[in-house]
């Protein structure tokens, strides 16, 4: 599991902190204008934390690893509400998929995408589908006893249709 590191994290919390301080403000007013400018640094700075560590994780997996995503091009997940809008901004898909296509190529691996239908639902285990997982099911709980947390075990299921496809 790779996560943002805290500054990216960080970074975003106090942009959302002086969004809410500048909407206190009279609009137009000093204040306002000068708050606003300190969040237009941060918005920059926050792209460039996320671009470095973009940079820096594509570099070090697509050297060492081929690479499978889901192809979500069609995928209902991704349809907007609130949290989804928070995701997509925090960790945009796109920006990392780019740069990991890229750099597959660059350092000769490989780079698939996968069809994404019941990677997060499949045992990653005895290949069973699981018809009720609910989003709030963190761990994914099998018939034949197998358990795992259920992005790991999607992980695992892309990397095998992966492994398939690049064959
Ligand atoms: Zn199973």
């Amino acid at each position: 599991m790779i996560n943002y590191p805290d500054s990216v994290i960080r970074e975003y919390e106090r942009i959302k902190k002086l969004i809410s301080i500048r909407d206190k403000k009279d609009k137009g007013s000093n204040n306002y204008l000068k708050i606003d400018n300190k969040i237009n640094e941060a918005w920059e700075r926050f792209d460039n934390l996320k671009r470095d560590f973009i940079e820096q994780i594509t570099n070090k997996l697509c050297k060492n690893y081929n690479i499978a995503v889901e192809d979500l091009t069609d995928a209902k997940i991704l349809k907007s509400t609130k949290n989804r809008r928070r995701l997509r901004l925090i960790a945009p898909r796109y920006l990392f998929i780019e740069k990991a296509k890229w750099k597959c190529q660059k350092y000769g691996t490989q780079f698939v995408e996968v069809n994404p239908a019941y990677t997060s639902r499949t045992c990653s285990k005895c290949g069973k589908v699981k018809e009720n997982l609910s989003l709030q099911d963190r761990i994914f709980k099998c018939e034949c006893g197998f358990e795992l947390d259920r992005d790991i075990n999607a992980a695992i299921n892309i990397a095998a249709r992966g492994a398939c496809e690049a064959l």
